[in-house]
């Protein structure tokens, strides 16, 4: 057997690859070793969560951003774009339309917005648990201090998503001019010692990124034991400072999806809006190598295209039900069943029971 094929089975057998190991496969992979490596995820997924795929209803509610990520397109020195911020009141609207269309996870995202104090958070998460007991809620606001954190999973909170974006120091510094790279993983470690279900992840094809870093971000993610990871390539947006540079490809994301399905069986790993924006058949072809969770988008579509993280973002015109029911299709063509529950993760639900 070859050295690829080896590896390949070893990840398979044993969830375990060393970072010497991923290098080489990343360095080394073949189209045929591709599919391999693919259907070797799905049979992980499958063995953990069979053919569901869960359904999250998204919410961006703002797009004010205090912090300067160099690749994002609502980064605070973007002056072209057009803010908006959703009230609580249109918040929970976005809510209750969401309940309607049957969705039992929120994920409330928005840029670092310091306008939603920890009051008005606070009572916000409170009335749509008060509305909705038994929804998850999950929260993917950005940094913010642990007593925010503290006093947000005690309101009703569950679930928090917070990319590391790159494992590697010096890239991170490069990218991020406003953040350090200690306090995100500090920020990840606290929420998940709150109690939170954590979701962690990075981006792919970020310029300067080696495959030393990626593999560096698959260890990372090995030792954290995120209940969620996103993984989504890195799409260049022409109003930030990175517009020029070559984005992230369709294929290095999904090996990176798949080997996180590998590396970490367990989890739950969305097929991200980024690689349906990349390809047409993007979210369908990462549901096929290891992907079990999608996101449609929920927010009004008044303000949609105004969270412009990255250009010609998908399903800027649709409307909720049309996004719900466009996602349904997709997750059958792909051949699995599509699941509104909460959905959590494997490890937190056996600990449950
Ligand atoms: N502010 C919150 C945070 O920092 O976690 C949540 C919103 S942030 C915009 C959501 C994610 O968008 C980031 O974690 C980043 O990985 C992704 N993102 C931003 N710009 C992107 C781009 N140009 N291409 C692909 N993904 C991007």
């Amino acid at each position: 057997m070859s050295d690829m094929h080896n590896l390949l089975n070893k990840a398979y057998e044993t969830n375990d690859l060393t970072k010497v190991e991923i290098m080489y496969l990343l360095e080394n992979i073949t189209h045929e070793d591709r599919a391999v490596l693919y259907s070797y995820a799905l049979k992980t997924k499958k063995a953990y969560y069979g053919d569901k795929v869960y359904l999250r209803g998204l919410i961006e509610f703002s797009n004010f951003c205090r912090q300067d990520c160099l690749y994002c397109g609502i980064r605070a020195s973007n002056v072209n774009v057009e803010r908006y911020r959703l009230t609580p009141e249109e918040i929970l609207d976005c809510c209750d339309q969401g309940y309607k269309l049957g969705y039992r996870t929120f994920v409330l995202q928005s840029g670092e917005d310091l306008w939603y104090t920890d009051e008005i958070l606070v009572a916000l998460i409170q009335e749509i648990r008060k509305r909705y007991p038994e929804v998850a809620i999950t929260l993917s606001i950005g940094e913010r201090r642990a007593e925010t954190y503290q006093s947000l999973f005690a309101s009703g909170a569950d679930r928090f998503l917070m990319r590391h974006e790159t494992a590697s120091k010096e890239l991170y510094e490069r990218l991020h001019p406003t953040m350090r790279f200690e306090d995100r993983r500090a920020c990840l470690s606290a929420l998940k010692a709150i109690g939170y279900q954590v979701g962690a992840g990075f981006m792919v094809g970020l310029p300067g990124q080696t495959p030393a870093d990626l593999a560096e971000d698959l260890r990372y993610l090995k030792n954290l034991r995120p209940d969620m990871i996103g993984i989504g390539p890195f799409i260049p947006h022409s109003q930030t400072p990175l517009g020029t540079e070559k984005g992230g490809t369709l294929d290095d994301t999904l090996v990176m999806v798949a080997l996180a399905r590998l590396l970490i069986p367990d989890s739950l790993i969305p097929s991200t809006t980024a690689l349906g924006t990349l390809h047409p058949q993007g979210r369908e072809l990462a549901l096929r190598a290891g992907a079990n969770v999608v996101m449609p988008i929920i927010t009004p579509t008044s303000v949609r295209k105004q969270y412009a993280l990255y250009e010609n973002k998908i399903c800027g015109d649709d409307q909720p039900e049309d996004c719900r029911y466009c996602i349904e299709r997709r997750i059958q063509s792909a051949g699995f069943e599509a699941d509104l529950g909460r959905g959590d993760s494997y490890r937190s639900s056996s600990l449950e029971d």
